[in-house]
């Protein structure tokens, strides 16, 4: 068993009134979940779901944990991957919980990354009506993102995300030794979400991750692991406040897809596949996203270049050309924006940006200047 390197950890709350929960965030956590469920639901039953990767490495720490608190929990061991979040396996896990005899009072525990949170907690949010969720996100992603703020959904035939619900968990428990096993381009994708909270409203996060980037990505050791608790501190604070603003998107939560529009399309355009993480094409969403709000003179060319040059010198995507394979004609990828919710009867609406840290939201972007400004890039490739 490994020894703590410290055993403070910090807690981000996210005040939503009686659905405000804590984010608890440090190294180890997971041996304390037990102890931490029990002081928060006494006597509640769980059903751990997880994923095949995540339960190699933790769910046996994870379910000593419950076991060393008087849990009784339950596995509910899914395959790993993007094709998990869809009616086939969500109809398993469903009902593998109500045979675990999980009622109204006792609790789902949702072990993984994105994946298995956004999974986890649509079941939890049907099943007998509404059960209680504790999301232990392991990867970074979901440390600093998908955890939070209880967007839950699977995948429907016509696109992404498109079945769920808004449903709180009751707690997150962020274990930052759990990235320690995360393949490094998984903790790069999830990266691009982390330096997106300093490009939408925070530019002195954007300086020190500047400054500090190789110790966030180092991790394990001991000043790493400092650096890295502190950058996905800050990524909860600020996903925290935006979403205690706006719990179901009306507003401001918008600026939290900063890069999505662009790296949606150049998302599905690679099948969602493995050619192109999420993560990735939100830092290739978010270099145009900049270039697009430099074109329209919005903010300083060499600023935008600043931004883009962070993303590409930890070795994110930034540019078309850095996409394996082919991308489809512009035309396509038009077409592909338009499937995207953040588009409405055609008009573009997108996260734009008046420097690092000053991002909005842009209602009515004409499709013609889109069209100009992705032939320009394509044709760059
Ligand atoms: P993921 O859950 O598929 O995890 C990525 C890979 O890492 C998987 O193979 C997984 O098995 C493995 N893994 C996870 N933790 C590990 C660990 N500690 N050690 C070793 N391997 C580990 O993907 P993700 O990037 O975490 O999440 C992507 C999903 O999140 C997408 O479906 C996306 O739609 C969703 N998402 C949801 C929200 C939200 O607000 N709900 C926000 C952003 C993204």
């Amino acid at each position: 068993m490994t020894v703590p390197l410290r055993a403070e950890s910090s807690t981000v709350k996210v005040a939503l009134g009686a659905r405000s929960y804590d984010i608890v965030i440090g190294r180890d956590l997971i041996a304390s979940l037990g102890a931490r469920v029990a002081a928060l639901r006494p006597g509640a039953k769980a059903a751990i779901v997880t994923d095949e990767n995540v339960a190699t490495y933790h769910l046996a720490t994870a379910e000593a944990a419950l076991a060393a608190a008087g849990i009784a929990a339950t596995r509910v061991i899914v395959p790993a991957g993007e094709g998990s979040k869809g009616f086939r396996v969500f109809e398993q896990v469903c009902e593998a919980i109500i045979a675990a005899r999980i009622e109204r009072g006792d609790l789902v525990i949702a072990l993984g990354g994105g994946v298995i949170g956004d999974l986890a907690g649509f079941a939890a949010s049907v099943v007998r009506r509404g059960l209680d969720y504790v999301q232990v996100p392991t990867t970074l992603l979901a440390q600093v993102d998908s955890s939070v703020g209880g967007k839950t959904a699977i995948n429907s035939a016509h696109g992404k995300n498109l079945i769920g619900t808004f449903h709180q968990p009751i707690l997150v428990v962020a274990d930052t030794a759990a990235l320690d096993t995360l393949p490094e381009r998984q903790f790069r994708a999830g990266y691009a979400e982390v330096v997106k909270y300093g490009l939408i409203g925070d530019a002195g996060f954007f300086a020190w991750l500047e400054a500090n980037w190789r110790e966030v990505f180092a991790g394990g050791k001991s000043s790493g692991s400092l650096a890295r608790e502190h950058a996905i501190v800050v990524s909860c604070r600020a996903k925290a406040a935006i979403v205690a603003r706006d719990e179901r998107e009306t507003g401001d939560r918008a600026l939290l897809n900063f890069g999505h529009t662009f790296g949606h399309a150049l998302e599905a355009a690679c099948g969602f596949s493995d050619r192109l993480l999420h993560g990735e094409a939100v830092a290739a969403g978010m270099a145009l996203a900049l270039a697009f709000s430099a074109g329209r003179g919005l903010m300083p060319a060499a600023e935008a270049e600043r931004a883009i040059r962070h993303l590409a010198e930890v070795g994110l995507p930034t540019r078309p050309r850095d996409i394996p394979g082919g991308l489809p004609s512009v035309d396509r990828l038009m077409e592909l924006m338009a499937q995207d919710k953040k588009v409405k009867r055609g008009v573009l609406t997108f996260i734009l940006t008046r420097g690092i840290g000053a991002a909005f939201v842009e209602g009515g972007v004409d499709e013609r200047e889109v069209y100009a400004f992705l032939s320009e890039k394509l044709s760059e490739r």
